[in-house]
């Protein structure tokens, strides 16, 4: 094997975009794999974000089948994926890998809920009877536990900046452009593999119960660089409360006798379905919807559906490859490995899974050098988050409100807008962020 390339200020063999789970654990992996490598993690952020480490529970649940119980937590993940796509192969890969995955976390010291006796106390998921999730509490504490732990393997963090092109050499994925979020210059960085962890599409709607921090970037990116998207259109979304986001079931709304058996179903998950009966319940929720996409019932504050988490992205396989070479993808921007529906608890197994995988993959690749140019000039580019951006943003979220929720019904006023923007608009940020949306809308054609 020859040695790695010596580091320079642009350039690194790994370069991991996103630094919440996925992109945590993907560059943990990365620099575990080959200490000489020089692994860059891109955070737009320093504090705590995204949906890893500032959603509003302030706890995550995950898979952790035992290995007596891999085959159930398959058969299940795999029953739920209709109408989107799972890979066998990869549903696999998280019940192989599930323990070593919990090992991580509690060998990082986690705060896990526990039993009188000290044993994990352990939960069914969404869509799931079987007790197989465990919980943890305080994200902001996970961060620093995750972030200490990359920091201390020699992983560089770059935070202030945010992808916005995935450079291309030949055909293989060879860098990113970076954008600096508070007006700095901007900057190109090459590297041997690059590693998506960039999070999903939540914040392109503006009910959303993501964390914040996201950018909603993640599929227009994957996508102009060509990589093979999955299940963009199968978002999981909640009701919850219009005043406060104050989380409600549907099932337990007040149904006539003959719906009582789905509304017990619908009370097993939070999520709406996609493919199963107690949708039906959902789908008269949204036909009740008014202008505003409230849906007020007698005696109930005003309702509505909130973008959570998305269950697509880009193809990857067992080693978080994605369809173009050199370019990895983990977390909730990765997808087969659940379907339209997933299991509760199972993206934070996949971040961790997939990120590891991931990251010790790309290691293997990288560690034949860097690609051998230097970077493109720079040229000073417009600060991100322009008031140009955060109006587009405004519209963007209005549309996908009224028109990207399952059932809502097509406007091709608004997919030509979103076609043309995609094209046209005045920032790179607005194209992508229009290509996300057209993704998410199955509407790209
Ligand atoms: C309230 C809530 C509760 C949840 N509970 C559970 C649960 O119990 N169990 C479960 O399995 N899942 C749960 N989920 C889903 C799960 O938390 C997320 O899907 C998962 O944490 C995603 O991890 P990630 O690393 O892929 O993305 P994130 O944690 O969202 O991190 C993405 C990172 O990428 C960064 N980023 C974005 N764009 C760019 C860019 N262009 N360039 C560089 N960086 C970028 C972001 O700033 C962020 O740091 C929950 C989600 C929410 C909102």
């Amino acid at each position: 094997m020859p040695p790695p390339t010596p580091s320079a200020r642009n350039a690194c063999q790994v370069l991991v975009l996103g630094a919440g789970l996925a992109g945590m654990r993907a560059a943990w992996a990365a620099k575990e794999s080959d200490p000489r490598l020089d692994v860059i993690l891109v955070s737009p952020h320093k504090a705590p974000s995204g949906s890893s480490f500032a959603n509003r529970n302030n706890a995550l649940g995950i898979q952790a089948p035992l290995p007596h119980e891999a085959e159930a937590f398959m058969e299940e993940a795999l029953r739920l994926a209709h109408p989107g796509t799972a890979l066998p192969e990869l549903v696999r890969a998280l019940a192989e890998d599930a323990p070593q995955r919990l090992g991580d976390l509690l060998d990082l010291n986690l705060t896990f809920r526990r039993e009188p006796d000290g044993s994990l106390s352990r939960f069914p998921g969404c869509f799931s009877p079987a007790p197989r999730a465990v919980v943890f509490d305080g994200l902001a504490a996970a961060h620093s536990a995750f972030l200490a732990r990359v920091r201390s393997l020699g992983v560089r963090v770059l935070h202030g900046y945010e992808a916005m092109e995935l450079l291309k050499r030949g055909g293989h994925v060879c860098g990113a452009r970076l954008a600096a979020l508070r007006g700095e210059r901007s900057m190109d960085l090459s590297a041997g593999a690059v590693i998506a962890a960039l999070g999903g599409p939540a914040p392109l709607f503006a009910r959303r119960i993501c964390g914040p921090g996201g950018s909603g970037l993640a599929y227009g990116l994957l996508h102009r660089a060509g990589a093979r998207l999955v299940n963009t259109r199968h978002l999981q979304f909640f009701w919850s409360r219009a005043r406060d986001r104050a989380f409600v079931n549907p099932g337990t709304l007040p149904w006539p006798d003959e719906l009582a058996s789905l509304a017990a179903a619908r009370r097993t998950h939070c999520p709406l379905a996609f493919d199963l009966p107690d949708a039906a319940l959902d789908r008269d929720l949204l036909s009740r919807r008014g202008a505003d996409g409230l849906v007020r019932l007698p005696g109930h504050e005003p309702l509505a559906l909130f973008a959570h988490a998305g269950n697509g992205g880009a193809l990857i396989d067992a080693h978080g490859r994605t369809s173009i070479p050199g370019l990895f993808a983990c977390g909730e921007c990765a997808g087969g490995m659940h379907g339209a529906q997933r299991l509760g608890g199972g993206m934070v197994l996949s971040a961790l899974v997939f990120g590891a995988r991931a990251g010790a993959a790309a290691a293997q690749e990288a560690c034949g050098g860097l690609p051998s140019t230097s970077t493109p000039a720079q040229e000073p580019r417009a600060p991100a988050n322009s008031a140009s951006d955060a109006s587009f943003l405004r519209s963007l979220r209005r549309g996908m409100d009224r028109h990207g929720l399952p059932g809502a019904p097509h406007s091709q006023g608004f997919t030509a807008w979103l076609k043309d923007a995609s094209q046209r608009a005045a920032s790179e940020r607005q194209r992508l962020l229009a290509l996300s949306a057209l993704l998410v809308l199955g509407d790209l054609s």
